[in-house]
């Protein structure tokens, strides 16, 4: 009986201090972090961090204090947030929400098991900022921190960058032992496997402790939410390996975490365009010649968090290296990342021989602008450098189809795998099969490709037809019919599959998409284009003729979206309420009033 009082006491005053923190925290500011979002009504919108997209289904309802994502479904409170996206186990995510609302909560207040679950991670977060601390430590020393202090002096890192990074070192073991770091962060109370699973301290074989990082300049990695998940060191002098990175433990991995976005995020969101080098010299170089909108990835290739990640800030990566650089295998392989992550990603090559930090120094902050300026979508960069590798002979091709096929098959999306290959054939002139059958080029002509499946564009309905033939001639107009409902209007296949790649070559190559030509690889297809595009087409290349044209299909799409979202939303609604999902369901509701009200005001 009293076990149980005690129980439901203890739970009681849980769950009060639980709703206490959700009814303060602001939802809005937590998710705003890490996703851009707008205002639209009483919600917010963004692009969804757990999804890739392009156009934004995420919102947030500060009323109703949730989050729901309409495209992949992603639906929860403020707690699930920081769960869900920095990965934290729920009394971490209470402990730092309870930080941000300035409200005391004392241990006693979570369950045992919710008390241990918060010190496993803690304890390691912990100790990394000990360790920070000391390092620091060994860096302002006279005599240990000497050679660190003379090589960050030669490679122009002055005083204000090491403090704004909490920049330290690691001493030389013949000035200070092996052990050193490790023997004062025991002093401190920190428990040896907590050192060893953030990889500060190696066991020996004959017994005892060594410290992993020794006579290195040391860069706390620090993550999103500001702790320090792991470090980076680079050696002093000659030895080996020359960048070393912590092992990746319970708090930090790699995949994840870029070295600089927590410091340079307001700048890389401000400018919507994130500049991606190989190395933590080059963030901090960067940095100091006031070029701030900078990451590097922890000596890995950029994966898909690391872009999923960065959408957040920034519309656009710019890959910057040099062209004999590591860097450039890296590119090839993130290009089917950034195709799937929707994101745009350019390349702007270093004269031979410089890296970001060297060139920088050289040449100043307005040459890394102009390179800038000049940056070349990824996939055109890549293309044009295998060319230039390998040559278009067959022998050449035949490499070239070979290497391509390795990217094409990194990416994750059967889509996207289409788009490559039918963008790549085109490019190489090689009929598309070559790509999917791995079989080798020769010297006669290969077999026609068989027909698409579906009648083509020159058979559609009236109106389907009358949107593509415009699109076709205004491109400029996309964008206007995509808000108006497109996407959600068309049905015949070949409209979906015209508009779908008029999508990606708009993605591929920003503002030309032109280029669409280049990615129809069906006969049929192209020849109704060109047709299109070469007069046969009813209406002139008139502007005004295609504004007026313009808003009549917007018009006609917006009435049939309005008519497919709403029964849309009511089968939503019917289904929230069968589920009793409160939460969505007056979600739903509003947005159905809102479409009323907007309908209303438009027919007014
Ligand atoms: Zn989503």
């Amino acid at each position: 009986m009293s076990v149980q009082v005690k129980g439901v006491a203890v739970s009681t005053s849980h769950d009060h201090i639980k709703r206490t923190i959700k009814e303060t925290a602001d939802i809005v500011q937590v998710v705003g972090e890490v996703v851009e979002l707008k205002r639209a009504g009483n919600r917010l919108t963004g692009l969804c961090p757990f999804h890739s997209e392009k156009t934004p289904s995420f919102t947030v309802n500060p009323q109703g204090r949730f989050f729901h994502c309409f495209g992949c479904g992603e639906h929860g409170d403020v707690f699930d947030f920081l769960m869900k996206y920095h990965r934290m186990e729920f009394p971490e995510a209470l402990k730092n929400l309870a930080q941000r609302c300035g409200i005391d909560l004392e241990e006693r207040q979570l369950t045992e098991a919710e008390r241990l679950q918060l010190r496993r991670r803690e304890i390691l977060f912990e100790a990394n900022e000990m360790a920070t601390v000391l390092y620091q430590e060994f860096l302002r020393h006279p005599r240990l921190g000497k050679l660190a202090r003379k090589y960050l002096e030669q490679r122009g890192v002055d005083a204000g960058v090491v403090e704004r990074y909490r920049l330290g070192s690691a001493p030389d073991p013949e000035q200070a032992g092996w052990h050193v770091l490790t023997d004062q962060l025991l002093a401190k109370g920190l428990p040896i496997d907590a050192l060893q699973q953030v990889g500060l301290s190696v066991a020996k074989e004959q017994g005892g402790f060594y410290d992993r990082f020794r006579s290195r300049i040391m860069f706390p990695l620090v993550d999103l939410t500001g702790r320090v998940a792991a470090f980076g060191g680079r050696i002093l002098g000659e030895g080996k390996p020359k960048y070393m990175n912590s092992p990746e433990s319970p708090v930090f991995d790699k995949g994840r975490l870029l070295f600089g976005l927590r410091q340079h995020r307001d700048s890389i969101r401000k400018q919507r365009k994130a500049l991606v080098v190989e190395g933590n010299f080059d963030v901090l170089l960067l940095a100091v010649h006031g070029i701030d909108n900078v990451v590097a990835p922890l000596g890995t290739a950029l994966s898909r968090h690391h872009i999923q990640t960065l959408r957040g800030y920034a519309d656009e990566a710019i890959l910057l290296f040099d062209a004999d650089s590591a860097g450039l295998k890296a590119a090839m392989r993130s290009i089917p990342l950034f195709l799937a992550g929707q994101m745009e990603a350019k390349v702007a090559l270093l004269p031979t021989g410089h890296d970001p930090d060297s060139f920088v120094r050289a040449e100043g902050a307005a040459a890394v602008a102009a390179l800038m300026e000049q940056a070349r979508p990824l996939a055109e960069f890549a293309f044009d450098n295998l060319v230039r590798t390998h040559g278009l002979t067959l022998a050449g091709k035949n490499k070239i189809v070979a290497v391509l096929n390795e990217l094409i098959r990194d990416a994750a999306d059967p889509g996207q795998r289409a788009l490559m290959t039918a963008h790549f054939s085109e490019k190489l002139g090689v009929p598309s099969s070559y790509f999917t059958t791995g079989r080798q080029l020769t010297a006669r002509p290969a077999a026609p490709e068989t027909a698409p499946e579906s009648p083509g564009l020159a058979r559609l309905p009236r109106r389907e037809k009358q949107v593509i033939d415009f699109l076709i001639l205004y491109p400029e107009h996309f964008a206007d019919l995509r808000e108006a409902g497109l996407e959600q209007v068309l049905q015949e296949p070949a409209a979906v599959r015209f508009v779908s790649r008029l999508a990606q070559a708009t993605a591929i190559l920003p503002g030309r998409p032109e280029q669409l030509l280049d990615m129809i690889t069906d006969e049929e297809e192209r020849a109704y284009v060109v047709q299109i595009l070469t007069g046969g087409s009813p209406h002139d290349a008139e502007q005004e003729e295609g504004r007026s044209m313009r808003d009549e299909l917007v018009r006609w799409l917006g009435s049939v979206a309005h008519r497919r979202t709403a029964a849309n939303i009511q089968e939503q609604i019917n289904r929230a309420e069968g589920i009793g999902n409160t939460g969505l369901l007056m979600e739903l509701i509003r947005r159905k009033q809102e479409m009323e009200q907007k309908k209303r005001g438009n027919s007014i």
